[in-house]
């Protein structure tokens, strides 16, 4: 099959196979490249592994601690007609890599949300690791069915209290254009809790704490973004932005229930980047392009892996001083929240339309991220060559 990018709005329809291999081995070049880290982390469990923040923290995790992985996600197999999504070759390509570097790693897919991911998880970790030593929760879903309850539940990505109309982009077109947003009602706020919220993070984390299966000095870890007042209309201050509290609330929560076992439980605040979760976001690919432009320019702008090894090597590090803020969250959007950086984004942004975007933006930096998240771009590819969907892999039993 040969494989060519399909993109339709905000998603890829396509992944190239050796294309999200390159993405990932790159990824752990850049971690082999800024060296080993000494975190005291032997044993860790990622939610989410398969993309993003997630992915990245795995990477570092394996190449640069020699920690050992459980990871699940919730990705696509590829058929003979179809490629699977860029997750399910992201898996078998870090699979692949951190065995080569002789460290364990088993991946899971299916439904994290769910009770039986938990107890399967739990099989692992009692198999192979008998504790872990940090857990990191990096989902982003926009549909969580509740393992209690059975209700199916819907994020939605919208203001409150009032409609907002703001400044945006069409990222087929490079089109600038105003979006109008309906605000969200009570019963939409509580829907996008239940997915993007902290419950199911506490529900992990009790689950493993009630069968011993974390250890002393156990860390636990979610993401969070809270970024400039200028996203704060449709991020911090809307619907999401709640599940962003709740998640701040499950933090507090876990901290008490960990202190037992000398734990700690924290929301990590990171930077904007462009992932399959946060493209499909109104507004942010636009400030993202800005961003990106000033950050460039500025000499600040790190990838999403630079920015995950910094997270390891100056938050988590044996020794590190935290940078935590009045919530009690690290802090590694520090370079993103700079005054230079974020008054340059202000100023531009009153300025930037369809016309001028390709010179006072960087959305082809921004395109370039996220045909790269499917595995377009890698200049060592070669993306007019044969290549089988399915890598060689066994699907049903993979
Ligand atoms: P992503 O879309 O790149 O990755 C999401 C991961 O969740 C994937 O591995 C996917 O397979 C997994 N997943 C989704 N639903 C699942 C389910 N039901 N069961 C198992 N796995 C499931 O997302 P990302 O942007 O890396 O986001 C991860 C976290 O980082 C989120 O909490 C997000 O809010 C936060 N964050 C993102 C940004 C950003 O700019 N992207 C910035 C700051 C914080």
């Amino acid at each position: 099959m040969i494989v060519k990018p399909r993109v339709r709005g905000f998603i890829c329809t396509t992944a190239h196979p050796t294309g999200c291999t390159a993405h990932v081995a790159a990824q752990f070049d850049v971690v082999g490249a800024n060296g080993d880290l000494d975190t005291s982390v032997k044993k860790a469990l990622v939610i989410g592994c398969s993309g993003g923040y997630g992915l990245a923290s795995r990477i570092v995790l394996t190449e640069a601690c020699s920690a050992d992985t459980i990871g699940v996600s919730f990705e696509k197999p590829p058929s003979d007609a179809k490629t699977a999504t860029a997750g399910w070759y992201n898996n078998v390509a870090f699979d692949e890599l951190a065995a080569a570097r002789g460290r364990f790693a088993k991946t899971l897919d299916g439904d994290a949300f769910s009770d039986e991911m938990k107890v399967r998880v739990i099989e692992e970790i009692r198999e192979h690791f008998g504790q872990i030593d940090m857990l990191i929760y990096s989902l982003a879903s926009p549909v969580r069915q509740h393992p209690r309850t059975g209700t199916l539940h819907r994020s939605v990505l919208k203001p409150l209290g009032e409609m907002l109309d703001m400044k945006s982009i069409n990222v087929d077109t490079g089109e600038v254009n105003q979006v109008t947003l309906e605000p969200g009602t009570d019963e939409e706020v509580a829907n996008t809790v239940a997915v993007m919220g902290g419950e199911d993070w506490e529900f992990w984390v009790d689950a493993l704490r009630d069968v011993g299966a974390l250890a002393d000095g156990f860390r636990t870890l979610a993401f969070t973004y809270i970024g400039s007042d200028l996203t704060w209309p449709i991020y911090w201050d809307g619907t999401l932005g709640k599940a962003k509290e709740d998640l701040d609330r499950a933090a507090s929560a876990l901290r008490d229930r960990l202190q037992g076992i000398g734990g700690s439980a924290r929301i990590v605040s990171l930077k904007s980047v462009v992932t399959q979760a946060s493209v499909a976001i109104p507004v942010v690919p636009l400030y993202v392009s800005l961003l990106f432009r000033v950050m460039k320019q500025q000499g600040s702008y790190e990838t999403l892996i630079e920015h995950v090894y910094r997270l390891f090597a100056t938050q988590l590090n044996t020794g590190a001083e935290q940078r935590l803020d009045e919530g009690g969250r690290i802090r590694v959007d520090d370079l993103e929240l700079k005054d230079a950086v974020q008054d340059e984004v202000k100023r531009l942004w009153p300025l930037v339309t369809s016309e001028n975007i390709d010179e006072i933006a960087d959305l082809e930096g921004f395109r370039n991220d996220f045909l790269r998240i499917f595995g377009f771009g890698f200049a060592c590819v070669d993306y007019d060559a044969d290549v089988d969907p399915t890598l060689g892999k066994d699907v049903e039993t993979f």
